[in-house]
């Protein structure tokens, strides 16, 4: 039996996590967190049967405490609820599907715990990798990732010598505005921008990927996660999303993984790794997918993978500055406040406006990310 906990259980990637688990009876849920959603954190609840879970709100956690009352299963709220659920004793693994950099402490916690990481919350270590990936060597704990890419990267690293990597292909759908010209990008609605061509996924991370933005983190969190240089990772825009990325060895052999675009086969992965185990999924048939095609990324258009590019080079304190004022801008956009391309531009006036930390701590890095929300509500 494997015994794991869910940061984020009642997203897109914790309840394609949760499928995978009622698919696998060696798999027992102990912890479930979430933020808002009462109603289906209860059926998951009663699914599932955690010792204990959590709502960000306390008022939302006590409502949820009635609703469960004839169930033996403790319910927390806030920060203090998010570390229980994952650092809970007999939890091995700890799926951190949540969104933001709300994600820090947990994760940080569960590493401390000496649980095993797999992790979709990509924010996590764009913003803190300098501190998780040292600490999670120090507890001899396993950061496995479930984003489809870094998965890939992941399996295409199995069998080989990583001092013998060239370089990483890390690919993307170039998004529903690939071909767009910047001019055409002002009048994107919300609707548009929420309509990715291959993924279903989250609203934040579906907005990150029209931006390219999300491109972006990706490259900051492969440099962590694999611990490569900047200049060793290449964007290839791809449209069909069928090659998730591939790793170039010195000897000029690329390796890539191929597959139709389902995330639980890099959710799974993680949580059996090192063992492949049956997916119900649709099998590939390349017949079908007859032509792949690829690009290079328009960064004229696209300037939040630029701007990315530029944070993890000016390193420290500035790659928080630009997730958080990603993260306000896009909430910003979602809720109709701002236009599209405002997006990047308030990610380029927050990271203009600021002074990098060299080798920020955790509350150093919780503070730059108050300015930049402190800063982006001052101006916009
Ligand atoms: P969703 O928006 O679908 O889900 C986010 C989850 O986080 C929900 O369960 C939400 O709870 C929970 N949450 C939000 N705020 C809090 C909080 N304060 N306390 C506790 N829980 C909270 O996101 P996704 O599943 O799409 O993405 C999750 C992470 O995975 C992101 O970092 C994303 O970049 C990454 N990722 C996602 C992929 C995808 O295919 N979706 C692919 C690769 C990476 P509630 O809904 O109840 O409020």
């Amino acid at each position: 039996m494997k015994y794991i906990s869910i940061l984020g259980s009642t997203g897109s990637i914790g309840t394609q996590t949760l499928d995978i688990v009622e698919n696998n009876n060696d798999l027992c849920v102990r912890g479930l967190a979430a933020g808002r959603n009462v109603k289906l954190l209860e059926e998951q609840i009663r699914k599932f049967r955690p010792v204990v879970a959590a709502l960000w709100d306390e008022k939302d956690a006590a409502d949820l405490r009635g609703r469960v009352a004839d169930l033996p299963v403790k319910i927390l709220s806030g920060m203090d609820g998010l570390i229980q659920v994952v650092t809970e004793e007999m939890t091995q693994i700890v799926v951190t599907a949540i969104v933001g950099m709300i994600g820090i402490r947990p994760t940080m916690e569960a590493i401390k715990a000496g649980k095993d990481i797999a992790l979709a919350n990509k924010e996590t270590l764009v913003t803190a990798g300098h501190l998780i990936m040292p600490l999670a060597k120090a507890h001899g704990g396993q950061i496995l990732p479930v984003d489809s890419e870094h998965s890939a990267i992941f399996q295409c690293l199995q069998g080989f010598e990583k001092s013998k990597v060239r370089k990483i292909l890390l690919t993307a759908s170039g998004g529903p505005f690939r071909t767009r010209t910047r001019e055409s990008l002002k009048d994107i609605q919300v609707e548009d921008a929420l309509k990715h061509p291959n993924w279903v996924m989250g609203r934040k991370i579906t907005i990150d990927s029209a931006t390219m933005v999300n491109k972006g983190l990706e490259v900051m969190e492969a440099r962590w996660l694999f611990n490569v240089g900047l200049d060793q990772i290449q964007v290839v825009v791809h449209p069909q999303s069928i090659i998730h990325s591939a790793v170039e060895y010195v000897d000029g052999a690329v390796i890539a993984q191929l597959g139709t675009p389902d995330m639980r086969l890099p959710i799974q992965y993680a949580l059996f790794y090192p063992k492949r185990r049956y997916l119900n999924s649709k099998p590939l048939d390349l017949f079908q997918v007859g032509t792949m095609t690829f690009e290079a990324p328009r960064l004229d258009v696209f300037e939040g993978l630029a701007l990315a590019y530029e944070a993890a080079r000016a390193g420290g304190s500035m790659p928080t500055v630009f997730n958080a004022a990603n993260e306000r801008a896009v909430a910003k956009f979602l809720n109709r406040e701002i236009g599209f391309l405002d997006i990047v531009r308030i990610i380029r006036q927050a990271m203009e406006h600021h002074q990098v930390i060299v080798n920020p701590d955790l509350d150093q890095i919780l503070d730059t990310e108050q300015q930049t929300y402190d800063f982006i509500e001052s101006r916009w």
